[in-house]
């Protein structure tokens, strides 16, 4: 008794093929409908980045899809299913058990100097700023207040689920993801007596924006979760919360510090 429409998206492993191919015939047999094109559950089968990659496709309807990750290798932090448990994640779809829990997005907007219409993106794990050979110098201002003016390799801004990610290489913190707020982390920050910025990652608030004003165009390289965009000409990347969030069917959940420790720890 369902007519939800799902939609799979697997990465290039054989693994996750084959569990693909799987879920689409379990699926078929419990007259669940595949639908590529406009679904409401998104299930996608392989690591972190395959349902980063599943989120960019479909970040156009957040409204109305959930997403549900199935993880052919290890344990990740948007994936909740294992590969062999598939008969029972078709069950649950089927009876429609559990419930959905959302996570905050980042938006990112980027201003350039020669009159280009602004771009607009949505990042689930972060966005960074960074540049190819020369010291990265922008002002950043929070709530349109100047904070510091920032000499390094680049910055990291991310979201309390993409904080486990690149944020927590480059000596971010690990947030709850219920708290609805997002994080600047430093990328090697210039310290000494002339340049000073305050050296150590701050959590902002969703009520607020972060404004990185760059001083020199020339040669950043802004990314959006695993999307690059190479650009000349910017004048400023701002960020904030989205009002957009991602919703996750979480069918059963898992104990957020469990994860981590999991990840990053040990196992059991
Ligand atoms: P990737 O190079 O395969 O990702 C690097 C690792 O980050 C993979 O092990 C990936 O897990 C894991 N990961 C992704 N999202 C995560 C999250 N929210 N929490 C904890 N770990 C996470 O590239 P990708 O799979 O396309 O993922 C893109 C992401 O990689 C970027 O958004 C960025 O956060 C991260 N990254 C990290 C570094 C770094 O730490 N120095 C450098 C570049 C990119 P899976 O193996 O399950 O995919
Ligand atoms: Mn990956």
């Amino acid at each position: 008794m369902t007519s939800m429409k799902v939609a799979i998206v697997q990465n290039h492993e054989e693994k996750s093929q084959v569990v693909a191919q799987k879920l689409r015939e379990m699926l078929k047999k419990a007259n669940i409908k595949i639908d590529d094109q406009r679904p409401e559950l998104v299930i996608s089968i392989g690591g972190d980045g395959t349902l980063l990659s599943a989120f960019h496709r479909f970040n156009h309807r957040l409204d109305e899809v959930s997403f549900l990750g199935v993880h052919t290798g290890h344990l990740g932090f948007y994936t909740d299913w294992r590969d062999f448990e598939l008969e029972e994640l078709v069950d649950s779809l089927s009876s429609n058990r559990g419930k959905s829990v959302s996570y905050p997005l980042l938006d990112v907007r980027i201003t350039f100097l020669d009159g280009k219409p602004d771009k607009h993106f949505l990042a689930l794990n972060e966005s960074t700023i960074k540049r190819g050979n020369r010291t990265m110098v922008a002002d950043i201002l929070i709530k349109d207040e100047l904070f510091e003016r920032f000499r390094g390799d680049g910055l990291s801004v991310s979201t309390p689920t993409g904080s486990t990610a690149y944020n927590k290489s480059v000596g971010g913190a690990v947030i709850h993801p219920s708290i609805n707020a997002f994080q600047l982390a430093e990328i090697a920050s210039l310290n000494n007596r002339v340049f000073r910025t305050l050296g150590s990652p701050i959590v902002i608030a969703h009520t607020e924006w972060l404004e990185v004003k760059l001083q020199d165009s020339k040669d950043y390289l802004v990314t959006v979760d695993q999307l690059d965009i190479e650009q000349d000409n910017i004048a400023s990347v701002y960020y904030r919360i989205a009002d957009e969030r991602i919703h996750f069917a979480s069918y059963r959940h898992m104990h957020f510090w469990r994860r981590v420790k999991d990840a990053f720890i040990s196992e059991g």
